[in-house]
């Protein structure tokens, strides 16, 4: 893989935009690889997930399990025809999906649209049963997951109107990674990113956000500002954090607006900056970032 040793934590920023539309030259919605402790963990499945785990050198059936922050389509939309090309491309091995409650239903609504295929594949060219390659378990704040030695703990964050959305944080020796998931600025944040060596935090902008609205042409646009607004994090907030929480390095994620001319790494930079002075990261897809203590 990209990142050297086995032992090296890193995350692979596969997917950077927020949001589900793309255009040319746009970055891809939103997917996170995370590799500790051996292991390899994909955050969130958005569109393009697929070939960027390619792209970052890493075959398909390398990854050990699948986590889902929450249902918006630009975090699952790609979960299902990933995993079936992952099959198609020789997973052998068990892979365990976490989510929130409505996995299941994506879950099921892939397998029937996908009923023929995968049937006639197993029969005609004798590939494993995919049913039984995969497992649905759920995320929750109440107890962490075990993914073989990386512990994942889990915290509610605030992304209304979705009630089941996540922060996660993984641990593995004495590497911490945290990532925001999508919510609006939160304190308890704060202490869930606690001497973090790296917090992967969402991002907005909210002077970008009209430019947005004015290229989709929307009759309504003050619904779809408001939901923005209501349910991100300006870049400045995120800094704030940052800070309070002591954290390693901060890098920012999925961007708002994600693809805007004249809208430029120095800004995000320049909204950070005045209140977070530590290492900054203003991701793209593609970006590798080691952390921890082998970095
Ligand atoms: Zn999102
Ligand atoms: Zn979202």
């Amino acid at each position: 893989m990209t990142t050297g040793s086995d032992t090296q934590s890193s995350v692979v920023l596969l997917g950077t935009k927020g949001g589900p539309g793309i255009q040319p030259g746009s970055p891809m919605p939103t997917s996170t690889l995370v590799q500790m402790g051996g292991r390899t963990l994909l955050v969130d499945a958005g569109l393009g997930a697929t070939r960027a785990i390619c792209d970052a050198g890493l075959p398909l059936t390398a990854i050990d399990a699948v986590l889902i922050t929450h249902m918006h389509s630009d975090h699952v939309m790609e979960l299902g025809p990933l995993l079936h090309t992952a099959w198609t491309t020789g997973l052998r091995q068990q892979l365990p999906i976490f989510g929130p409650p409505g996995l299941e239903d994506y879950w099921e609504g892939f397998l029937n649209a996908m009923n023929y295929d995968i049937a006639l594949r197993e029969v005609d060219e004798g590939r494993p049963d995919f049913h039984s390659l995969f497992t649905i378990g759920h995320i929750t704040d109440e107890r962490p997951i075990d993914l073989d030695g990386v512990l994942v703990t889990a915290l509610r964050n605030i992304h209304p109107p979705v009630a089941d959305s996540f922060a996660l944080k993984f641990q593995h020796g004495a590497d911490t990674l945290v990532l925001s998931g999508d919510t609006e600025p939160m304190p308890e944040m704060i202490p869930f990113a606690r001497g973090a060596d790296l917090l992967v935090h969402e991002a907005m902008l909210p002077e970008g956000i009209q430019a947005i609205v004015d290229r989709m042409g929307y009759d309504d646009a003050t619904r779809l500002i408001d939901h923005i607004l209501r349910s991100h994090s300006p870049a400045a907030e995120v800094g704030r954090i940052a800070a309070a929480a002591g954290v390693g390095a901060l890098a920012l994620n999925h961007f708002v607006p994600g693809h805007e001319p004249g809208i430029t790494e120095a800004d995000w930079r320049a909204a950070v900056t005045p209140h977070y002075d530590g290492p900054l990261h203003v991701g793209h897809d593609g970006m590798v970032i080691a952390f921890g203590e082998d970095a």
